[in-house]
């Protein structure tokens, strides 16, 4: 059975979260857009918590919502940040990994096989810091720390980092000191077996670097908003009834369709730069100024290229045989205000939405499946758009430090290709 995932999403008790981020709005939407199954997110939150379990009923870990309604199902999911002071751990002291006494900030998606387990997770964690603070809990524990309490708890629960890339919170991120998800979660590492790519990496560019090759590559799309969950997505290929465990299962085998990936350029860390001096660069752009900003001197904020690029150790294009594949999507309120010329927020561009979901059935047909002359028939210029995001036929000015990339999906900005050597400096500076 083929099933459309998002298992990294929030609530509106997380930081910067819409009001309108509640379990029926959510299974609503995720109805509209076809996707099958997300998680709850946030579920180390008290009072979220106690929303999920009124709200919710299931079996077998997978819930819905009470009493019938869209058939829209819930995995109980979470993020956590972890934060410590990097002294050294038993195997730095061995001296297998360096250790910088530096912070240590990391952020990581949890699942949990049932309510009750949820529970027993959300006690714990309260040790370690104020859960009901945000949706998305500061926890002054390790990483390793984290697993081995979450599994301790029950082995059927799963961790796995969270935006694997990002500069400040992502295991492989610029600011992050470690250079392999052995290093960050030390002897619990063997319980981590995926890891979510976050917006601003794809899996060509996860393929680059050997050391990924055992974790599966999930898209999740981190919303902090109703319209942006599945903007990035897994399809697995869940073979017996779906459950929890039968879920598990297909991550852990890897048994995953294709992911619908965000264009990583779109993603708001794929160049390195600096947002308040305008500052955009690609990696060997960056390097010419061995990463300071040549505004304000200060250290460039490197993103998630110039990372997989510094840990790859296979050329651009490298295509494995045995792994799933993927797509490049863009959002259907996103293709249509580029259309219309309209924005996303307004009734004209909301509407069109509606017409081609009714027609359609679901977001997700209408971006991977629907004929493009039938899309066309039903709004004109949609057509040519979804087939040239389909092929990859967009231009793409790439995002930095918390800028989020600007897509052309009719080409008509000039394109600057990847590590394409600029000559001017009003050539850096970011759009
Ligand atoms: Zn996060
Ligand atoms: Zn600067």
């Amino acid at each position: 059975m083929e099933l459309i995932a998002d298992l990294h999403l929030h609530s509106k008790y997380a930081g910067a979260c819409s009001e309108r981020l509640v379990l029926s709005a959510m299974a609503q939407t995720a109805q509209a857009k076809g996707i099958g199954l997300i998680a709850t997110g946030d579920f180390t939150h008290p009072l979220w918590l106690k929303e999920i379990k009124s709200t919710l009923e299931g079996e077998a870990g997978i819930y819905t919502i009470k009493g019938g309604g869209p058939d829209t199902k819930f995995v109980i999911g979470a993020e956590v940040c972890t934060i410590y002071r990097d002294a050294g751990s038993q195997s730095q002291k061995m001296g297998m990994f360096s250790t910088d006494g530096s912070v240590k900030k990391i952020h990581h998606v949890m699942l949990a096989p049932d309510l009750e387990t949820a529970e027993q997770v959300c006690k714990e964690l309260a040790r370690y810091g104020d859960v009901a603070m945000d949706g998305r809990p500061i926890l002054k524990m390790s990483a390793s720390e984290l697993v081995e309490r979450v599994m301790g708890i029950n082995s059927r629960n799963v961790v796995f980092p969270a935006h694997l890339w990002t500069p400040w919170f992502g295991v492989l991120g610029a600011f992050s000191g470690l250079n392999s998800i052995e290093e960050a979660y030390e002897d619990q590492a063997r319980h981590i077996f995926a890891v979510d790519m976050g917006l601003s990496s794809d899996p060509p560019m996860n393929w680059r670097v050997s050391k990924l090759d055992r974790y599966t590559l999930l898209g999740t799309s981190d919303a902090h908003s109703l319209q942006k969950m599945g903007r990035k997505a897994t399809i697995f290929d869940i073979s017996n009834k779906l459950s929890y465990d039968s879920l598990v299962a297909a991550m852990k085998g890897q048994k995953i369709k294709k992911t619908v990936d965000f264009y990583p350029e779109e993603g708001k860390y794929h160049y390195d730069g600096h947002r308040k001096c305008k500052i955009s660069f690609t990696p060997s752009q960056a390097k010419k100024y061995n990463n300071i900003c040549p505004v304000c001197r200060k250290k460039l904020t490197v993103g998630v290229l110039h990372r997989v690029e510094e840990l790859a150790d296979r050329s651009e294009g490298y295509k494995p045989s045995d792994r799933p594949g993927f797509v490049h999507m863009v959002p259907l309120l996103e293709i249509i205000a580029h259309v219309t010329k309209k924005g996303i927020g307004t009734d004209y561009v909301n509407n069109a939405y509606n017409l081609l979901v009714k027609r359609f059935g679901t977001e997700f047909n209408v971006l991977l499946h629907a004929d493009a002359v039938e899309i066309e028939e039903t709004f004109r210029g949609l057509g040519k758009a979804i087939e040239n995001v389909r092929s990859g036929h967009v231009n793409v000015i790439p995002g930095y430090d918390g800028v989020f990339g600007q897509i052309d999906i009719f080409r008509e900005r000039p394109y600057v290709p990847k590590g394409s050597g600029q000559q001017s400096m009003s050539d850096y500076i970011g759009k």
